[in-house]
């Protein structure tokens, strides 16, 4: 959830379709075809949204942040399998101003900045994953990890959208902000606990990433 993020109905695009690739694939979407340790030399900063005193969403006791940092945290050691260097805006439960997130992500100067959230709506029938970006240069990237959830993943398609959220809008790199399901349903929600989701959903996040470099590094050949 992001404090001026249009919340439930009314942001859903006319056109949103399902997920053409059914079901919850139990495989290593990272595995194989991608070479050895490809994210080699690259630095990436992920951004766990929220913390501390700062629950973000809350629905039944689930706490956003708890879910950002669980995601991020296996994020983070998917992308270092594949040989990136990641920085962690936060890597407990600990209140950091989105201002000093911004600090970290301006001296690292990596290669992207890709902060990670739960959506939330007061229609407990709202799901889906959206992606949002502020720059031209971070739209190839929004759309990449988008793709990659969605196709991954039965969920919604919600498509990427152009907001100036502030931790994207004030990156001076390519930078996204995940909302990759909503706490307010409870469907969802009990998925987002489960390790095995946390874990599918890291995957997804970390092929859009890869496949986001592999088409820098040929549009640059
Ligand atoms: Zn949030």
């Amino acid at each position: 959830m992001i404090e001026d993020a249009v919340e439930g109905g009314s942001s859903i695009p006319a056109g949103w379709q399902s997920s053409v690739c059914g079901g919850f694939k139990q495989r290593r979407i990272l595995a194989g075809s991608y070479g050895t340790r490809p994210l080699t030399g690259k630095t990436i900063v992920l951004d766990a949204g929220h913390g501390g005193v700062d629950p973000g969403a809350v629905r039944a006791g689930v706490q956003e942040k708890d879910l950002t940092l669980a995601i991020t945290l296996r994020l983070k050691a998917l992308l270092e399998e594949q040989g990136a260097t990641v920085v962690l805006t936060r890597d407990r439960d600990t209140l950091v101003e989105l201002a000093r997130r911004v600090q970290i992500n301006q001296a690292v100067k990596p290669a992207v900045f890709i902060s990670i959230h739960i959506n939330a709506s007061e229609n407990s029938a709202a799901d889906g994953i959206e992606t949002y970006y502020f720059s031209d240069e971070s739209e190839p990237l929004a759309r990449a990890l988008q793709g990659s959830m969605t196709s991954w993943m039965q969920e919604k398609d919600r498509s990427v959208h152009r907001r100036g959220f502030y931790v994207v809008k004030c990156s001076a790199v390519p930078a996204v902000l995940l909302e990759v399901g909503y706490i307010s349903s409870s469907r969802k929600r009990s998925l987002l606990e489960e390790e095995q989701y946390q874990a599918h959903l890291a995957s997804t996040i970390g092929a859009g990433i890869l496949e986001y470099f592999s088409k820098i590094a040929k549009s640059s050949n």
